[in-house]
Formats: structure tokens, sequence, C-alpha cells
């Protein structure tokens, strides 16, 4: 299994747009790398992708990750998005996905309702984004050769949703830095 970091900054990225702790300074002044919004992709293969979480630095990520660039005029390796909560941080990015190339959207029902109650993630085309319902502590396949189980966590829910949040088990990681 593949995993690429596309990012592991904190909700806000580092540095932060209004954030003027000593983080931030240094990273503004370039004494450390700033960071984008936490991701992953992961892939059994290395040529199909499914990305956990769609950070609002989405753009970005998939810029500087040449596994995930397009190999034709209108096409994606990233064959599915995996959203572990409905967390601003977590699906703001799939507005980033539009477009019309599809994919399969994996999410709760929870999760799911929240992303239909907001009217704007419409522009993820119907007939092209699948979206997919799974259920906590039931292993799914989003692509062959991978297997994830989302598991409850116990971190607070976002406030503007009661979706339960979730994490994912994989099976033996091989991580690398896009
Ligand atoms: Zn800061």
């Amino acid at each position: 299994m593949y995993v690429k970091v596309l990012g592991a900054a904190a909700g806000g990225g580092l540095p932060q747009w209004n954030c003027g702790c000593a983080n931030c300074a240094d990273a503004r002044a370039g004494r450390i790398a700033p960071m984008t919004q936490s991701s992953i992709a992961v892939s059994a293969d290395g040529a199909q992708w499914v990305v956990l979480n769609a950070s609002p630095d989405i753009r970005a990520q998939v810029q500087a990750c040449p596994a995930l660039h397009p190999r034709a005029l209108r096409e994606s390796p990233i064959r599915a998005v995996v959203v572990t909560n409905a967390d601003v941080d977590h699906i703001a990015g799939l507005l980033t996905l539009r477009e019309k190339t599809g994919f399969d959207l994996y999410a709760t029902a929870d999760i799911h309702d929240t992303l239909r109650a907001n009217r704007v993630f419409d522009v993820m085309d119907r007939a092209l984004v699948m979206r997919r319902t799974i259920a906590l502590d039931t292993p799914f396949s989003p692509l062959p050769g991978l297997l994830l189980t989302p598991f409850p966590s116990r971190e607070k829910s976002p406030c503007f949703s009661k979706a339960i949040r979730s994490g994912f088990r994989t099976s033996a990681n091989r991580p690398s830095a896009c």
C-alpha cells in the first residue's frame, strides 16, 4: 500500500491567516516550512488513489503531488474520496473537485446528510460523483486491493453537524511525502 501525506497541519494550516503564534511567525519568515491542512492519499497500485478528507488546500496538494496529476485532457487518478467527518477542514475541498470528473464519495449517512443540507455541495455533479454510504465498524473497499474500516472517534463533532466523527484503520502503511 502507498500512502502520500498531502498535508499535516491542523485546521487553518500553517501559518493560519489570523494567527501570530511563534510557529506561524516562523512559517511566515521561512524559518520552518509552511504546511497545508491534514489529508492523505492512499493507493494499492500507485496508479489509482483514494483521498482521505478533502482539505481546503486540496488544489495545492494535488499540484504538489505528481501521482495525483491528470494523465489525459479530462481525467484524474483520484478515484475516490473518503471523508471521516463533516469538519470544514475535511469537506471544503470537495468544492474544488467539481469540473465534471467523476469519483466515488464515501461517507457515513450523517455526513452525507450534512452535505445534502448545504446546497453548495451540489456543485459535485450527482451523475458523476457517486455518493456511497459507509457504516462504522464495517469494512469497505473504495478501490481494488484497499480495505478501510471506519471506527468511531471520541473527538467532538463539528458545531454545525451531529455526525459522528470517525477514523480509519488500514493495512500496513508505506508512507511517502509528495
Ligand atoms: Zn499559529
